[in-house]
């Protein structure tokens, strides 16, 4: 697609020729069995968000490329649906050593693709491991149930079939977590998959492929990236992929949930973004409170999380104190190069989304609502850093900051009075996605947890996912929940037998 030539990089890179070589050589996506490119021969350039060079180039699947993918994998499904659940545990376990035994370079990979710092990234693929191994573990769990009847003389239970293809939609900013996690459950249960990664940070699926081609059989894992305009829509409107699961922005979550239904009756999985609250009340533990606040923004994500408590909610005696010390730490991190073992913190995913943030920047930068207390600038150099920043609202929260999901390193920060306020305002938004509650009072914290309108809540925690611990939204964040046995329940349909002997 793109004509620009492939970048000799003389920047930071530049220097670490081991690192570049990474990436640079030649990419292809997984259809079959297969290494391939797109059957257009339309290729996408990645930029490395770091100093805006072209490092690598990989080939644009399109509508011809899910095709086959979906044709695979539906040829696939019946083999791999009949392998013994152990087996195909044993398949993923293998998976998860061949992840694991590539971790560092799957850590570089995606810190030159998505520009999280690489000390951070290392986390990545370890957690996608754990998953994998979790999910592997709980194979001889996927259990139907009996039902008990009237009748004397028969036996009525439930069977878990699974679906047949699964279309599997991520987003970019864990590009390799969420490539080999969210694969686990819908392969365990019997599914065979089609994954389309997001364009921005395609490379460490594509590696993944690679890994996987020696290890899945042929049409078990397929892998396309392309645009979701194009390769995402011809998944979720494909007649022969009765299983979408989403992971992505609420405004794609409501059209792939539209596009699906116009196709066909599909089940339709949304884990999407969060406007998430963070309540510190007036008894909580303030320097913990603080910590917490810094966790729950996962600046080291560049605030780049569905998770992130971007709106700060405190309690009026302990406001100034709390907003100038998550402010005072905010300024304190290191922004810079993400290849740098000392950064904390690194540049944004992409020009596109640059300026989308940038853009809430200088919407927040002109409210004479809301006063600066941390960062509100971005370093004149090559990629896409943003500093920081803390916007306070003292006369309350108002205004789009307030209201939408920046998904970048922005906090906003606003006073309450009482409890019922608080709550009110924590669910006052459309999201619910997650919430982080500050108190040393178990009746404030009990009540808040059953208050609260958000599918996880964390009490004097944040940001920290558990493994088993079920993670998905109400209301515009999302349907379903992942990272527990529910998600490995919800890539299979309960059968029914009655048996009468
Ligand atoms: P996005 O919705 O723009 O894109 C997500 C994926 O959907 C990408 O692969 C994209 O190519 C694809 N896509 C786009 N349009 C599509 C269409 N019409 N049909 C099918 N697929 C399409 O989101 P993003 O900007 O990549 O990611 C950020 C968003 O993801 C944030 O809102 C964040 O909160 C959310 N998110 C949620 C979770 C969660 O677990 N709840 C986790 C991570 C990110």
């Amino acid at each position: 697609m793109s004509t620009s030539k492939l970048s000799t990089v003389q920047s930071a890179y530049g220097a670490r020729p081991a690192v570049r070589e990474i990436v640079d050589r030649p990419w292809h996506m997984l259809i079959g069995g297969r290494m391939t490119d797109a059957a257009s021969g339309d290729t996408l350039d990645v930029v490395n968000p770091a100093d805006e060079t072209v490092v690598a180039r990989i080939p644009l699947g399109g509508a011809t490329d899910i095709d086959a993918a979906v044709d695979a994998a539906r040829t696939a499904a019946p083999a791999w649906g009949a392998t013994s659940i152990v087996d195909r545990a044993r398949v993923l376990t293998e998976l998860a050593g061949a992840i694991e035994a590539h971790g560092e370079e799957l850590a570089w990979t995606d810190t030159i693709d998505n520009g999280t710092p690489v000390r951070v990234m290392r986390n990545d693929f370890r957690v996608a491991v754990a998953q994998l191994r979790y999910f592997a573990g709980l194979a001889l769990q996927l259990g139907g149930e009996t039902i008990p009847m009237a009748d004397h003389d028969a036996l009525d239970f439930t069977l878990r079939d699974p679906f047949g293809v699964v279309g599997r939609i991520i987003p970019w900013n864990h590009p390799l977590m969420f490539a080999a996690a969210r694969i686990a459950a819908p392969l365990l249960a019997g599914n065979t998959v089609v994954l389309k990664p997001a364009e921005a940070t395609s490379l460490s699926a594509l590696r993944l492929g690679e890994l996987a081609a020696e290890i899945v059989p042929p049409g078990v894992l397929n892998i396309v990236p392309g645009l979701g305009s194009v390769a995402g829509e011809q998944l979720v409107t494909h007649p022969d992929v009765p299983r979408i699961a989403f992971t992505g922005s609420s405004v794609t979550g409501r059209r792939v949930q539209a596009r699906a239904a116009s196709a066909a009756v599909k089940t339709v999985s949304l884990e999407l973004g969060g406007k998430n609250p963070l309540i510190v009340f007036a008894d909580a533990d303030v320097h913990a409170a603080v910590d917490g606040a810094m966790a729950g923004m996962n600046f080291t994500w560049q605030g780049q999380s569905c998770g992130s408590t971007s709106r700060l909610l405190v309690h009026r005696s302990l406001y100034h104190h709390v907003v100038s010390e998550v402010g005072r730490r905010m300024d304190a991190m290191r922004l810079g190069d993400p290849a740098e073992p000392a950064t904390d913190i690194g540049p944004l995913v992409s020009a596109d989304h640059y300026a989308k943030v940038t853009s809430y920047l200088r919407t927040g930068l002109s409210d004479p609502a809301l006063d600066l207390v941390a960062g509100g600038t971005t370093p004149h150099r090559p990629g896409y850093y943003v500093r920081p920043t803390l916007f306070s609202a003292p006369s309350g929260p108002a205004g789009p900051l307030f209201r939408e999901e920046i998904f970048g390193p922005v906090l906003v920060a606003a006073p309450f009075d009482s409890y019922e306020e608080a709550v009110a305002q924590a669910n006052a938004l459309p999201y619910g996605l997650t919430a982080s509650v500050w108190t040393t009072s178990l009746h404030t914290a009990m009540a808040a947890a059953r208050d609260l309108r958000t599918g996880y809540v964390w009490v004097n925690a944040s940001s920290s996912h558990l493994p088993g611990a079920p993670f998905g939204g109400v209301k515009n964040s999302g349907v379903g929940r992942e990272e527990g046995i529910e998600e490995l329940k919800g890539y299979t349909q309960p059968k029914n037998v009655y048996v009468r002997f």
